[in-house]
């Protein structure tokens, strides 16, 4: 196997497996975009033509996310990404809640936007029952409706795990708030333009997306809110997004989510059948290559590109760093919570023991890999799991017991 592949020059060409932390930005998405940046600067605020043009372009953006999850545009609000739209949603809900009740209901398995933010308002008294999933990430809508309160104000739970890519029972999920009057968001970052999404067929009343997850650029998302929804603003200041997030519009980010929500949701179908295809490639690869590996979430309701599996006996992020050496670039789950040696809550929240999970590794695929690189990275993840074992006296101890 031909380790280290060139682009000519001496830079190590890159398998880029890790579309899930963010993914290229496509060149029809930047054309579009650089004009905004040069010729049309305009303030969309501004009264004269010029700046007017550019809320027209801000506009058309807007209808064109709405289109992908059957929003009306007056529903789309730009923010600058999912963690401000998981802010503002819960935060706001709970602040203009708050005489009704404090009793907020997500899961064990959010994204840290949203579980921060949460652990944040149980500091400042609010209740927040964190629920449990089963051993593939799936929460169960009953146990969900029986956690439901009097003073509870919102259900929160994310559409499409980023970890482990399980998608849940959004529709059954938002049948069962609407029904029991209480506020439904869904933090949509790793589904939105990858899975189809109707807000109105699935109840859901705010839903978190954002860019860069689907080949647009970083520091630009939008937050839907259901018309009728009136929560306040987190952002204080001018009458930006009709008096609900303040700050000038960033016009080229716009653009661009604009023109990426506009291919993901036209390539939609396509994408995702070229890309499971994928995903189950280097899933059966890995398998049955690497002996003592599983993988980890549900086998069929999961994320076209998401394929997240545990090698027993190696260490994750040695793992990492030498698949890294040959060039193929992974995750050890959140890239917001690298750095940290806790393993992933989302590991332990489907029954890992601490050990398995520090020897995951998340692999998120595009359309944009190909089959030479799924084979290729397959059998790089083989060789390092080998030359690990063969150093691991854990691994010695556990064949000697016959464990192996
Ligand atoms: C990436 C991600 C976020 C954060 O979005 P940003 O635009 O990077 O702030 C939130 N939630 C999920 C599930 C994500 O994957």
């Amino acid at each position: 196997m031909n380790i280290k592949r060139t682009y000519g020059t001496n830079m190590p060409k890159t398998i880029y497996l890790d579309n899930a932390a963010t993914t290229a930005v496509k060149r029809e998405v930047f054309d579009a975009m650089a004009p905004y940046f040069t010729e049309q600067y305009g303030n969309p605020s501004s009264i004269h033509e010029f700046g007017a043009r550019c809320g027209v372009a801000c506009d058309e953006a807007r209808a064109k996310v709405a289109k992908v999850i059957g929003a009306n545009p007056q529903e789309i609000y730009f923010t600058s990404g999912g963690t401000e739209s998981d802010n503002w949603a819960i935060k706001s809900t709970a602040y203009a809640k708050k005489e009704k009740g404090r009793h907020i209901i997500t899961t064990r398995i959010e994204h840290h936007a949203v579980m921060e933010t949460c652990e944040f308002l149980k500091r400042d008294g609010f209740d927040v029952t964190f629920l449990d999933v089963d051993d593939q990430g799936l929460v169960d809508p009953a146990k969900l409706e029986a956690a439901i309160r009097p003073d509870t104000i919102l259900i929160s739970v994310i559409y499409a795990n980023n970890e482990i890519g399980t998608v849940q029972p959004i529709a059954e999920i938002g049948r069962i708030a609407r029904a029991r009057g209480v506020l439904f968001h869904t933090d949509a970052v790793q589904a939105f333009g990858h899975v189809p999404i109707d807000v109105d067929a699935e109840n859901i009343d705010l839903l978190s997306a954002s860019g860069h997850k689907i080949h647009g650029p970083k520091g630009i998302g939008f937050l839907y809110m259901r018309k009728g929804v009136k929560l306040p603003p987190l952002m204080h200041g001018g009458h930006h997004e009709r008096g609900r997030r303040a700050g000038t519009l960033n016009v080229p980010g716009i653009v661009g989510l604009g023109k990426a929500a506009e291919i993901a949701g036209a390539e939609m179908a396509a994408n995702a059948e070229r890309v499971t295809a994928l995903r189950d490639r280097l899933i059966k690869g890995m398998l049955s290559e690497i002996p003592h590996s599983r993988l980890n979430g549900h086998p069929t309701k999961r994320l076209p590109g998401n394929a997240n599996l545990s090698f027993r006996f190696v260490e994750g992020e040695s793992l990492l760093m030498m698949v890294d050496e040959k060039g193929v670039s992974a995750s050890t789950g959140s890239a917001c919570a690298s750095g940290s040696l806790d393993p992933s809550h989302v590991l332990l929240a489907i029954g890992l023991p601490h050990e398995i999970a520090h020897g995951s590794l998340r692999f998120s695929l595009s359309e944009d890999n190909t089959e030479e690189e799924i084979d290729y990275a397959v059998e790089a993840v083989r060789e390092v799991v080998e030359r690990l074992r063969s150093m691991s006296p854990l691994y010695e101890d556990a064949v000697k017991a016959g464990g192996a």
